[in-house]
């Protein structure tokens, strides 16, 4: 599948980036371990070329960034290793032993590159595949009452899309987003929302299961991948619906579907970045019906028919709980059925 940000073939089906792990990261024999201080600044002549399987040590990747941040003036060596930023692998899933990168399989994010120095980074560095200006803020979140709309990081060089292997109960799923437009979720081995959206799903058979806050998708796809018949999922923000529909295609090997439509483009849906009626993204035909809206999950009920449907409000921020017992509630009074927070 063509990538939507660089064009390229970034987007592959599930079964080959699930193919992929772990051995994507682990060493060969002539791998070099040396395990550096990240509350340091690295010592001299702390990183090598990549080992003749193409792959290095995530901590020797680190000391390359790093010099080549002193070498551009941007570090002045006195800052520690860990300073440079965070990495996001490519594919991520729960690790267990500190990972072997090949080439193009991290995504930085990090202050300090301007575009010049991040494209060198990509040029010079082969683990890098791009790297994104972070910000004191989260990227992709709405409030659910969409008074402060989301915000982007900036993606500096390279391309930023990536994916997460989530396992769950009935096997793992695959969910890519570009890194700079949604906020970051790290697959665990124990993930609650994911547990307790299988929990639900098993117990109550429903029908119909509604990820009405779906971000990249993770849940809904999860509970369509446990075989329910009707799933819908909706977010607000265009990037985050674009990704939904995007990974109903990459997993839909999993899904009694013979066909997913994107009605969408992705640089299109960004003039819209905040959906408010619903506007349908993506369908299947087959079987098993899996829609993907745009929009406002106070008028979701808008196209969800007048049978029980299980729905799971995923907010960012569940602390606040007079925000999220109201929409529950003006939920509950369009809805039929059951609705929860994971
Ligand atoms: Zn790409
Ligand atoms: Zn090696």
């Amino acid at each position: 599948m063509k990538c939507p940000v660089c064009g390229d073939d970034c987007v592959k089906d599930a079964h080959e980036i699930i193919g992929m792990i772990p051995a994507v990261f682990a060493r060969c024999k002539d791998c070099r371990m040396k395990i550096l201080d990240k509350n340091s600044p690295p010592p001299p002549d702390s990183f090598h070329e990549p080992c003749r399987c193409g792959r290095r040590f995530i901590d020797e990747v680190f000391a390359h960034l790093y010099a080549l941040l002193v070498r551009e003036g941007i570090f002045s060596g006195n800052e520690v290793l860990r300073e440079a930023g965070s990495p996001l692998l490519h594919p991520g899933y729960p690790f267990i032993t500190p990972p072997f990168l090949p080439g193009d399989s991290l995504v930085l994010l990090s202050r300090y590159p301007d575009q010049r120095v991040a494209q060198m980074m990509v040029d010079e560095i082969p683990e890098i595949r791009g790297v994104v200006r972070s910000g004191d803020f989260i990227p992709g979140v709405a409030d659910p009452g969409l008074e402060t709309p989301p915000r982007s990081y900036e993606l500096l060089a390279g391309c930023d899309v990536r994916a997460n292997v989530f396992p769950t109960k009935t096997g793992p799923v695959v969910i890519y987003q570009q890194q700079s437009t949604i906020h970051i979720e790290f697959p665990r081995v124990h993930n609650p929302k994911i547990n307790s959206v299988e929990e639900r799903i098993a117990r109550l058979r429903p029908e119909w299961f509604v990820d009405t806050c779906c971000g990249a998708g993770t849940l809904g796809i999860t509970g369509a991948r446990m075989g329910v018949p009707h799933v819908i999922l909706n977010d607000t923000w265009y990037a985050a619906a674009f990704w939904a529909a995007y990974n109903t295609k990459v997993n839909r090997e999993f899904f009694r579907v013979d066909e997913v439509k994107i009605h969408a483009e992705y640089r299109s849906l960004a003039e819209y970045p905040v959906g408010r009626e619903p506007v349908l993204i993506a369908e299947t035909v087959g079987d098993q019906e899996i829609r993907v809206y745009q929009g406002d999950l106070h008028k979701l009920h808008q196209v969800i028919p007048k049978v029980p449907v299980l729905a799971v409000i995923d907010f960012f921020d569940k602390s606040d709980k007079v925000t999220s017992g109201a929409v529950i509630r003006d939920w509950m009074g369009q809805v039929n059925g059951e609705a929860f927070i994971p």
